[in-house]
Formats: structure tokens, C-alpha cells, sequence
């Protein structure tokens, strides 16, 4: 029985389960309340109030998230945003610097290049795939290192054990954004990372209901965090809590089913001569398919592709419209596909050239792929391709 409850699925749906039940109630309900009585707590983190994320959804949440990358601790946030700026605000102070993988989220790349530069927060950008690069830029205030799981749209997976080594090497706080893996897929506390993040908003939850984030990994930084998290305000509600515990639980399912999914679309979409390149780790053909083999237990449900001779957003945009299962919208990981033209939503914020240097081709099309039956989803992107 111990043996069961070390696997994911069994702590999806049993761990952080308050004992004795409220109630008798098989699910947490919401407490519905943002104050509590007092009872004599001598530090201001532990006061019970909807703020100081310590209501029984926030602590149930905590204990869940932490048990399904093995990791000591974690915290749930009013969105993946609240939790990346909360996390980057915490680990690195006013006149100190960090690595950055290229090519990250671009509400990432916002915040690091337009809000942190005016608390005297900078970075160097690195190529997360050529470790050797990385020594040169270092700089004696370089405090952390900051890289995806999987990036956003081209699907690389960088050299995660050398961003491990190099942290430890040289005294970094290492932080992954593991929002596209899914800790189904890859659990970053397993290969020593320090802090991981996830936008909730997209496989954690997995309905396209709520915005929400989470900081996963070390105990001691988690409580550094919390408490900037405390007083910076950005807590989720325990409304969107309840949503997240509830969406939660069928992970493994959807993750699972989504993993499949891809698989088979990935391998449709490379055979037709519509499409002159597929982006997906689970491909032979990815650059980086071997270290997403060796990394990852599954490649996920993201993936991406060039049309033939489709050089820019509209005329790619045009061929996506004629889907008629994926929803043409921006983000990702819930049941029903998406599916969006980054040149256009996402990356929009770049210019060409920027996309370009990115590889990130103007007609490139991104797909989250849903629960849906994979037949049915590949005979719809055949009618669009073809038609
Ligand atoms: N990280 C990644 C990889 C994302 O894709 C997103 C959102 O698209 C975020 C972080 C930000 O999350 P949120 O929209 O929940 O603030």
C-alpha cells in the first residue's frame, strides 16, 4: 500500500487530503472566509487570513503540488505570472544579475527585460543547449539561473543536468519553468533543481477555467517566498484554489491521453507534404530528442509546425481557420486543442527579426493538443491542410 502512494496518480487524488475530513466531506470544501479567530500566533505569517495563503484550500494545494515532483514544499499564486515575478523579486535583490535561457515565455521575457531592469535586476541570455558558453557570463553579482523545461513555441529541451551542475558550481539558485512538462512529465527537484514554476492556468488545472501559478522545490527558499508573496498580495483565491485541487486530480489521465495525442499528430503532420517541419521532442527528427528521451517521462501535448511555402502569420492564419475541432486561442494544456499562430498572439511583441534570431518561423502554427480522439483531431487537420 505504501508502494501505491508513491506513485503519482494515487498522490493526485490522495495526498494533502486533510485528516481528520471537515465534515466528514470527501471533498475540501471552500472556506468560503477570509478571516479566522485568532489564536494567539506569534509570527505575522502564520495569522490565519486569505492573504497569508494558509486557508485549508491553500495548505491542501501546498502539500499536493510538493508531493508530485518529490519536492520539500510549494506555494500556489494568483497566477504563473505572481509566482514568476514573486519568485525572481525573492531569490535576486537590487543590484544583482542572473542567467536567462533565450527564448522564454514572453510575459517572462517582459518581466525580465522591462520591469526587473528598473529595481537594478539584469541578465545575460544564454544558449541553454552549449553549456560551454555559459562561464562567460558570469559576473561576480550573478545570484541565479533561470531556464524552461521544454521552450516555447520550437519545443527545446535545453541541457537541464548542466544547468544543474553549473548552479552548483557556481553558488546559483537554479529555477525552471516546468508549466509545459507537467510534473507527469518531469519532476525538476528529482535532478536538483532548486525552485520549479508552473502557470497553473494550463496543465495543473487543465480546464481553461482559471489563472493561477505555483512555486514547487526547496523548503527554505519557499518560505522567503511565501512571505514576499504575503506582502507583494498577488494570493489565490480560495475560489480558484477549489478549482485547481478539483482540475488537479485527473493530471495523470489528461497528461497521459495528451502525451498519445501528440505522439500521433506530431507523426501525421511530418508525413504530409503540407507541412515542411514538425517541432515535437518525441520526434526523430527533433534536434533535441535524445536529451527529451533521457529527461522526460512523456513529451507533452505541445507542438509545432511550418507550413510549405507559408511564409507569414495571415496566410498561416488563414489555413488554421479552416480547423474545425482545435479553437484558434492562445495558451495551452486544457482538455480541447488550440491552436495559434505565435507570430501573431504569443510572440507577437517581437519583431522579425527578433522571431527569426528565435527560430521562430512568421507562418510558424503552435498546437495545444486536447483529450480529444486523436483520429478525429487528424482527420480535421488533414481537411485544413488539404482543403
Ligand atoms: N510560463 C509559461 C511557460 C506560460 O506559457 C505562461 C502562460 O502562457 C506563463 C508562464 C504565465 O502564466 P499565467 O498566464 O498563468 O500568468
Amino acid at each position: 500500500m505504501k508502494k501505491e502512494r508513491s506513485r503519482i496518480e494515487t498522490k493526485l487524488i490522495h495526498t494533502g487530503e486533510p485528516l481528520p475530513r471537515y465534515g466528514g466531506a470527501v471533498v475540501l470544501p471552500i472556506f468560503q472566509t477570509s478571516t479566522y479567530e485568532f489564536e494567539a500566533e506569534t509570527d505575522y505569517h502564520d495569522i490565519k487570513y486569505m492573504r497569508l495563503n494558509n486557508s485549508p484550500n491553500h495548505k491542501a494545494l501546498h502539500a499536493k503540488l510538493a508531493a508530485l515532483e518529490n519536492a520539500e514544499a510549494a506555494l500556489v499564486a494568483a497566477s504563473g505570472m505572481a509566482a514568476i515575478s514573486t519568485t525572481l523579486l525573492t531569490v535576486l535583490n537590487s543590484g544583482e544579475h542572473f542567467l536567462a535561457q533565450n527564448s522564454l515565455y514572453g510575459g517572462t521575457f517582459g518581466l525580465i527585460n522591462h520591469d526587473l531592469p528598473n529595481y537594478d535586476i539584469t541578465h545575460d541570455v544564454i544558449d541553454v543547449s552549449d553549456p560551454s558558453s555559459w562561464g562567460a557570463a558570469l559576473k561576480p553579482n550573478t545570484k541565479a539561473i533561470y531556464v524552461e523545461t521544454i521552450t516555447n513555441p520550437t519545443l527545446r529541451v535545453g541541457d537541464l543536468e548542466a544547468v544543474v551542475a553549473f548552479a552548483k558550481d557556481h553558488g546559483l539558485v537554479s529555477i525552471i519553468d516546468n508549466t509545459f512538462a507537467s510534473p507527469v512529465n518531469f519532476r525538476p527537484a528529482e535532478w536538483g533543481f532548486d525552485l520549479s514554476l508552473h502557470s497553473c492556468s494550463k496543465y495543473l488545472n487543465g480546464h481553461s477555467d482559471i489563472v493561477a501559478g505555483a512555486v514547487i522545490g526547496r523548503a527554505e527558499l519557499l518560505e522567503h517566498i511565501t512571505h514576499r508573496l504575503n506582502r507583494l498580495g498577488g494570493c489565490l483565491d480560495v475560489h480558484a484554489c477549489f478549482l485547481l485541487h478539483r482540475g488537479v486530480k485527473t493530471l495523470a489521465l489528461r497528461v497521459a491521453r495528451q502525451n498519445e495525442n501528440a505522439m500521433a499528430v506530431a507523426e501525421f503532420l511530418e508525413g504530409h507534404p503540407a507541412v515542411s517541419k514538425v517541432n515535437y521532442p518525441g520526434l526523430a527528427s527533433h534536434p533535441d530528442a535524445q536529451r527529451a528521451a533521457k529527461l522526460l517521462d512523456g513529451f507533452g501535448g505541445m507542438l509545432s509546425f511550418e507550413l510549405a511555402g507559408v511564409d507569414n502569420p495571415a496566410a498561416a492564419g488563414k489555413i488554421i481557420a479552416r480547423l474545425e475541432l482545435p479553437v484558434v486561442a492562445p495558451s495551452l494544456g486544457g482538455l480541447e486543442s488550440l491552436v495559434t499562430v505565435p507570430a501573431m498572439t504569443s510572440h507577437r511583441g517581437l519583431t522579425p527579426e527578433e522571431r527569426a534570431k528565435a527560430g521562430i518561423a512568421e507562418g510558424l502554427v503552435r498546437l495545444s493538443v486536447g483529450v480529444e480522439a486523436k483520429e478525429d483531431l487528424i482527420e480535421d487537420l488533414r481537411q485544413a491542410l488539404e482543403g
